[in-house]
């Protein structure tokens, strides 16, 4: 059954997973739902190579009973009473644990849905005229505050998307989430990279400039002695991967941004550490470890660039790729009245989410 379908969800859900404008360091998900069941990527499974029976699948039915079901104001106990209610929605025999997102994904009645936070949308989401210039772009779009995810976020999605209905008569079919990124609606797969590949010709239209991403050149030698001094620090028993890229745009960048949306802080963390030019690496390492509870993942040095640590390659990478990301949106909100960080109550949210940090686990392999 929905054999077609399917494949055409695991075509359209590679072709933006494969896209790293669309997608970074195995984040977005994508969903296609009949009457009564919903298939939604699993948690921490990668778009680009997502195949139509990886899909995780759910009973439409119990998803939408959570809506009125009354959870626990302690925040702990109510998201793990709604992980589990979320759980007991699959379909017998569904082993897979689905997106932290699929309450959002069951609550648009089209079809097929993409969620995704690309940079140039997060431009529009993380900037301070975000919300006006959202107005006037995207008028048929629906605009949701930054707010805690999981149910929080699902429920009021749900106010805002039903007051949508009954104002136009429509479904909303375009969420932009502050801080956070974009969902996608439509009921065929044509239609919704209609959608998409509007939004982000609107988007490249109303920017004035892009990020200035050519690489410039370092001293080398100070950058292999950088890297050396961090490996070590970072993997202290155990061995750490460095990377180092230096550009215009992290040149730059102020360090001292505060965060902009959940990804930038499950995959380089809440803070960065920056250094002066000819500081002692170890001595300011340590000082921020024994401040901040945790090894910096990204070190910005003054005038030389950025490193980014991991304990393997591909952490390392994923650290570059998604703090990069960051300093993409930053020069993306320059068009829209300048950047707005997320507040920072939810920022320690996010440092201290079970859901978060399973995901950045499943997706790193570990
Ligand atoms: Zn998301």
């Amino acid at each position: 059954m929905y054999t077609q379908q399917l494949a055409a969800l695991a075509a359209m859900s590679n072709k933006y997973g494969a896209n790293p404008e669309y997608v970074l360091a195995g984040g977005g998900n994508t969903s296609f739902k009949s009457e009564d069941r919903l298939w939604v990527k699993g948690s921490g499974t990668a778009l680009a190579t997502i195949k139509a029976e990886d899909f995780v699948v759910l009973e439409r039915k119990s998803l939408d009973a959570m809506w009125s079901t009354q959870y626990p104001e302690e925040e702990k106990a109510r998201e793990a009473k709604v992980l589990e209610d979320m759980m007991n929605a699959r379909v017998e025999g569904e082993s897979r644990r689905p997106s932290v997102e699929t309450l959002l994904h069951n609550l648009f009645p089209q079809r097929y849905i993409l969620h995704v936070h690309p940079a140039i949308v997060n431009g529009l989401t993380c900037a301070k005229n975000g919300k006006e210039a959202t107005k006037q772009l995207f008028p048929q779009a629906v605009w949701v505050e930054a707010c805690k995810p999981g149910y929080i976020l699902a429920l009021e999605c749900k106010k805002l998307m039903d007051a949508y209905k009954q104002e136009t008569g429509k479904d909303c079919d375009l969420l932009f989430l502050e801080n956070h990124g974009v969902f996608f609606a439509a009921d065929t797969v044509q239609q919704l990279d209609v959608l998409a590949e509007g939004v982000m010709n609107a988007l490249a239209a109303a920017v004035k400039r892009g990020p200035a991403l050519e690489e410039v050149p370092a001293d080398g030698q100070k950058v292999a002695q950088i890297a050396e001094v961090l490996a070590e620090l970072y993997g202290g028993e155990q061995a750490a991967a460095v990377a180092f890229l230096a550009n215009k745009e992290i040149l730059s960048y102020d360090p001292a941004t505060k965060s902009l949306s959940p990804d930038h802080i499950v995959y380089a963390k809440a803070k960065q550490l920056a250094i002066p030019a000819d500081a002692d690496v170890k001595e300011l390492f340590e000082k921020f470890t024994a401040e901040n509870g945790y090894k910096p993942k990204i070190v910005f040095v003054e005038g030389l660039g950025m490193f980014s640590c991991g304990a393997n390659e591909k952490e390392a990478s994923t650290a570059q790729i998604v703090m990069l990301d960051a300093i993409k949106v930053v020069a993306y909100t320059e068009s829209f009245g300048g950047v707005s960080p997320m507040p920072e109550f939810l920022i320690d949210f996010i440092v201290n989410w079970e859901v978060e940090s399973y995901r950045s686990k499943v997706s790193l392999g570990k």
